[in-house]
């Protein structure tokens, strides 16, 4: 075994893969190697979350296997993400083979803990983002961050104390990466935060609409994608970025969370139902063939059988083409834990099931009518379920699988005719 070999383990959320990528390229820079199996590695890194429940209990029980490697190798252990900020040193009391703990503050000062630093859990002032040294995994696709944190105090949520409060890129750091991507043979821009369109340039103030219509001008940027947008930051000038460049991709992820503005009201989602109805309005008035894809807690203490047909409702109302529904979860160091009446873990699976049926109906009708039409479909390899099949998605985020000649390069703008909607996917014949 070399000395100087890691394994990199990811949970979590797209904010973790791109501290993955970070890590890995930086490791790489200093003339490490990446290895598949943790037993030929000389440093394995578990890149942990802590939004799903029982998040800790996981991680020591993964340690707790690499216990036993360590027994056997000499291997140092790093546990980074959320839960190395959330737990700190508990973490190496308990589990006393952890060589280090870093948080998500941390990931541009590896270099610390690669040189002893034990617990790395604050957020330092000088936050180091080296771009250049990013390991991408995708020969098309590059993920960018633009802003870390988040300021927002969701009652439910643990991010603001894992990632702390939020820290916007400089504009021309993020127009210069997304630059070298291009150069890089990136086709596909996907930027990324917790509160993507939160985003201020700390040096000019320009704002999210004026980033997004920068990179879009960008040449080579044949496609430009962003996660996660917060409700309350929607603003004109982020809709009139999208609506004025068809690079932007016609698909908009914006969480809900519920359909009663009660609930809302305890979720401090700064946002009434009224309010997220009139955003989504405006969004869709400038760019009628939008796709909406949106996040709902069901069962968040207090939420009342009629809170709950508020969220139908609004579903209906809507007309999501993507949903993602979770059962509320308790997390710890969390205010939701004492907001109000636990509900009933048999009521809140009954409503997630109910909420998924509702959505069923929803989104069989959007990819109903899909059929006949021909879409631009960005092209990235082979389907994963089929290698005989392509797959790539629409500029409205759909993934289509199709058949055409594989010999087109990873990355074109291909016309796809669709004659088949499966379950969450599109079938058809590349045409062009
Ligand atoms: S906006 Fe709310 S849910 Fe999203 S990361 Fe911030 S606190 Fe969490």
């Amino acid at each position: 075994m070399s000395d100087q070999t890691f394994f990199i383990e990811t949970w979590g959320c797209q904010m973790n893969d791109l501290d993955t990528q970070r890590l890995s390229g930086n490791l790489k820079l200093r003339g490490w190697t990446r290895v598949d199996d943790e037993s030929e590695a000389s440093l394995i890194l578990l890149n942990t979350c802590s939004i799903r429940d029982k998040a800790e209990q996981k991680v020591f029980s993964r340690l707790g296997e690499l216990r036993e490697l360590k027994s056997r190798n000499d291997v140092r252990i790093g546990v980074a993400g959320c839960v190395a900020q959330q737990e700190g040193d508990r973490i190496l009391k308990r589990a006393p083979w952890v060589d280090f703990v870093m948080g998500p503050g941390n990931v541009g000062h590896l270099d610390e803990v690669l040189e002893g630093k034990r617990v790395a859990t604050d957020f330092p002032e000088d936050r180091r983002y080296d771009y250049l040294t990013m390991d991408r995994p995708s020969a098309t696709k590059a993920q960018v961050t633009i802003i870390e944190g988040c300021n927002k105090n969701c009652t439910f949520c643990i991010v603001p104390t894992t990632r702390g409060r939020e820290v916007s890129r400089p504009f021309d750091d993020v127009v210069a990466e997304v630059r070298a991507a291009i150069d890089s043979g990136r086709v596909e821009i996907e930027l990324l935060g917790q509160t993507v369109n939160a985003y201020r340039c700390p040096i000019t103030g320009r704002d999210f609409g004026a980033l997004l219509s920068a990179v879009a001008e960008v040449p080579g940027v044949l496609r430009l994608r962003f996660m996660t947008s917060h409700p309350a930051e929607v603003n004109d000038s982020m809709i009139a970025a999208m609506r004025d460049h068809r690079n932007i991709s016609r698909y908009l992820h914006l969480p809900v969370q519920s359909g009663s503005s009660r609930v809302l009201r305890r979720m401090k989602r700064l946002y009434s139902r009224e309010k997220y109805l009139e955003v989504m309005a405006r969004i869709r008035e400038a760019i009628p063939e939008i796709h909406f894809s949106t996040d709902i807690i069901v069962g968040f203490p207090g939420e009342t059988e009629e809170d709950f047909q508020e969220t139908i409702s609004l579903i209906e109302e809507v007309g999501y083409g993507s949903l993602f529904a979770f059962k509320y979860s308790p997390r710890p160091g969390t205010p939701s834990l004492k907001i109000g009446e636990p509900v009933d873990d048999a009521i809140a699976s009954d409503r997630l099931t109910r909420i998924f049926e509702a959505h069923e109906r929803i989104k069989r009708e959007r990819l109903d009518s899909y059929r006949g039409k021909v879409l631009p479909v960005l092209y990235d390899g082979p389907s994963r379920n089929d290698p005989s099949m392509m797959t790539g998605r629409t500029d409205d985020n759909w993934v289509v699988n199709f058949s055409g000649d594989p010999a087109i390069p990873l990355g074109s703008l291909i016309g796809v005719r669709i004659d088949h909607a499966q379950h969450h996917t599109l079938r058809g014949e590349a045409v062009t």
